[in-house]
C-alpha cells in the first residue's frame, strides 16, 4: 500500500520561492567585484533569477544544458545559480585559481554552452576562449564589459536580465522538473590525474540543505548572518546559498577580497554570526587580529573545513575570542558536507583539554551519511579511535558516478564510495582524518599520520605552517620529513620543535629531519599541495 501524501518534487528554486515569501527581512550583502557594497533581499534575488531563466530560455539554453560561472561570491552569482537551475539547466562552477588550461579543460569536459564571468576575470576568459569548444556566448556579470578581446562581444548581465517584470514575482514560471534532474556540476581539484565532474541533482541539493542544516555546525535561523568566505566555486559552495535560503539567514558575500583585514571588516560591520572557510583563511584572520589587537564582537560560530583544522586554531578561536569552532569534513563528491565536530553527550562533561582533542577531529556524520573504515581488502576495521582504514561513505547526497564515467574505481559494486581518505572512527562516531591515502607514510609496514604531526607542529608558537611528507628510507621504506614555515620574527630550532612533538606522538612517528622554508604550496582550494612538496624534496636525503 502506498502512502497518500502529495508528490512535491524537491527543486532548489523552491528554496528561493520560500525565502522570498517568508524572509523579506533577510539581507543579501555583497562586496562587489567593483569594490562597493550592494544590498538586496531574497525577493529581489528571486525576481532577477527568474528574469535570467527567461533570458537563457530565449537564447536557446535548454534543460540539462550546462552554463558555466567564473565568479566570486556576490549576489549576482547567487542569482545565476537559481536562475540557471530554476529553468532546468545546470550551473557549472569554474575555479579561477586553476591554470587557464585546466579551466578550459573543465569547461570543455562539462560541455558548457554559455559562460558567465566577473569582469575581473576578463584576462582568464580571453586566454581560454579560443580553446572552448561548446561555449556559444559569454556574459559579463555587471552593467558593463571590462576591456576584453573576444571574437564575439560578451553580453552584459544587467542588460540580459533587464525587461519587464510584474513586481517581485518576475515574469517567468519555473518549469515543473523531476527532482532527480541535474542541477549543478562541480569538478574535484584533481591534484593527481584529471579533475572529475560531480553532477548534483535538485533533490541532492535540497537534501544537503535539510540534512547538513540539521547538524549543530551549519544549523542556522533567520537571526543568523552567514559570511561564506568559501567560494561558490569550491565544492558546491558548501551548499551555503541553499542553506541560507532554507533557513532565512542573511548572506554576507565577500566578493574578491578574502584577506584578514577585509574579512574582519565584514565580520564587524555586517554583524556576521556564522562564517565558513578553509584553515588558511582563519590563520590569516587570527594573525591580523593579533597584530592589530582586535576582538570579534558579533561572531558566534566559525566553520572550518576543506583541510584539517589544527587543534591550536580551534583553541585560539574558542578560548581567546569566544567563538565556537565547528570543524567540518566533506568532499565535492558529498555535496559536500560529511561530518561536523561538535561536542555531544556524554563527552560534554570531559575536561576542556579533552574536548579540544575531540573538536580537532573531523566529527560525526549527520543523518543521511553512512560511514565505515576498511582495510585494503574491504574488511571493516574497528571503531576504536585507533585503527586506521580507508574511509568509505554512502548516502543520498553522495555521487554514485563521476560525470562521463571517469574514475570508476572509487565507486564500489557494494554502493560504497571510497573517499581516498584514511581515517579512524571512535566509539562515539567521531571520525578523524589521518591522511589522504596517497600521502600516508608507510614506515616499517606501519602507517604514520602526516596530518597529526602537522597539527601538533602548528601548535608550537614559532610555527606558522607545517607539512609532513614521506622520504624514501633504505631500512624503513619511508620516514617523515617535517617542513616548517616559521612565524614572522621567530627563528625556531630543530631540537625545540622535536621536543614539542616528543611525548605527543609515538616515538617512531618523530620526524627524522626538519627543514625551514619560506612558503608551503597550496592547491586552488586551500589544501597543502603535497605532490609539489614531494617534487621539491625529491633529492632530499636523511643524514643519519
Ligand atoms: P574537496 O572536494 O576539494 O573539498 O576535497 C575533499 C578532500 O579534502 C577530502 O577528501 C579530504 O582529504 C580533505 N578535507 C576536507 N575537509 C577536511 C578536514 N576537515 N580535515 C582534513 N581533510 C579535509
Amino acid at each position: 500500500m502506498r502512502g497518500l501524501m502529495q508528490d512535491w518534487p524537491m527543486l532548489v528554486h523552491r528554496l528561493i520561492d520560500h525565502a522570498a515569501l517568508y524572509h523579506q527581512g533577510a539581507s543579501i550583502v555583497s562586496r562587489t567585484v567593483e569594490g562597493d557594497m550592494h544590498r538586496t533581499g531574497y525577493a529581489e534575488i528571486r525576481a532577477r533569477a527568474r528574469k535570467l531563466s527567461r533570458a537563457l530560455t530565449k537564447r536557446g539554453i535548454r534543460p540539462g544544458d550546462r552554463v558555466a560561472t567564473l565568479a566570486w561570491n556576490t549576489y549576482r552569482h547567487v542569482e545565476c545559480w537559481y536562475g540557471i537551475a530554476g529553468m532546468g539547466a545546470v550551473y557549472h562552477t569554474l575555479n579561477p585559481r586553476l591554470f587557464a588550461d585546466q579551466i578550459a579543460w573543465i569547461t570543455n569536459h562539462g560541455g558548457a554552452r554559455a559562460l558567465f564571468y566577473d569582469n575581473c576575470f576578463a584576462p582568464i576568459v580571453e586566454a581560454i576562449a579560443p580553446k572552448l569548444r561548446h561555449v556559444e556566448f559569454f556574459v559579463a556579470l555587471g552593467d558593463e564589459i571590462a576591456p576584453i578581446k573576444l571574437r564575439k562581444k560578451p553580453l552584459v548581465y544587467e542588460k540580459l536580465i533587464a525587461g519587464p517584470s510584474s513586481g517581485n514575482k518576475g515574469d517567468f514560471d519555473w518549469p515543473a522538473l523531476d527532482e532527480n534532474s541535474a542541477c549543478g556540476l562541480c569538478y574535484t581539484s584533481g591534484t593527481t590525474g584529471d579533475p572529475k565532474g560531480v553532477l548534483y541533482s535538485h533533490r541532492s541539493n535540497i537534501l544537503t540543505a535539510l540534512l547538513a542544516g540539521q547538524s549543530p555546525g551549519l544549523h542556522m535561523g533567520p537571526m543568523d548572518r552567514m559570511l561564506p568566505v568559501v567560494p561558490m566555486f569550491h565544492a558546491n559552495g558548501w551548499a551555503i546559498p541553499f542553506l541560507t535560503a532554507l533557513s532565512g539567514a542573511s548572506l554576507v558575500m565577500p566578493g574578491p577580497r578574502l584577506d584578514g583585514a577585509s574579512i574582519y571588516q565584514l565580520l564587524e560591520e555586517e554583524r556576521v554570526t556564522i562564517t565558513a572557510a578553509v584553515p588558511t583563511v582563519w590563520m590569516n584572520l587570527l594573525q591580523y587580529l593579533e597584530d592589530n589587537r582586535l576582538k570579534l564582537s558579533h561572531l558566534k560560530r566559525v566553520c572550518i573545513g576543506g583541510a584539517a583544522a589544527p587543534r591550536a586554531l580551534v583553541e585560539q578561536f574558542e578560548d581567546k575570542f569566544g567563538v565556537e569552532v565547528i570543524h567540518a569534513w566533506g568532499m565535492t563528491e558529498m555535496s559536500p558536507i560529511g561530518t561536523m565536530s561538535a561536542i555531544k553527550p556524554p563527552l560534554d562533561v570531559l575536561p576542556r583539554a579533552r574536548q579540544l582533542d575531540i573538536k580537532a577531529k573531523q566529527g560525526y556524520p549527520h543523518f543521511g551519511i553512512e560511514m565505515k573504515i576498511t582495510d585494503d581488502k574491504g574488511h571493516a576495521r574497528p571503531r576504536d579511535g585507533k585503527a586506521f582504514g580507508r574511509l568509505k561513505v554512502k548516502g543520498p547526497n553522495i555521487a554514485r558516478a563521476y560525470f562521463k564515467g571517469a574514475g570508476r574505481e572509487a565507486f564500489g559494486k557494494d554502493g560504497w564510495f571510497d573517499t581516498g581518505d584514511v581515517a579512524t572512527l571512535d566509539e562515539y562516531g567521531y571520525m578523524q582524518i589521518t591522511d589522504r591515502s596517497k600521502d600516508v607514510i608507510k614506515s616499517g609496514g606501519e602507517w604514520i599520520s602526516t596530518i597529526e604531526i602537522e597539527n601538533l607542529a602548528v601548535g608550537h608558537p614559532d610555527v606558522a605552517e607545517a607539512a609532513v611528507i614521506g622520504i624514501p628510507h633504505p631500512k624503513w621504506n619511508e620516514r617523515p620529513l617535517l617542513i616548517v614555515v616559521p612565524r614572522p620574527g621567530t627563528a625556531p630550532n630543530v631540537e625545540a620543535l622535536l621536543a614539542h612533538l616528543r611525548g605527543r606522538i609515538a616515538k617512531w612517528w618523530l620526524p627524522d629531519a626538519v627543514v625551514f622554508v619560506d612558503d608551503i604550496p597550496h592547491t586552488a582550494t586551500g589544501k597543502i599541495l603535497k605532490t609539489e612538496l614531494r617534487r621539491r624534496f625529491v633529492d632530499f636525503k636523511f643524514t643519519s
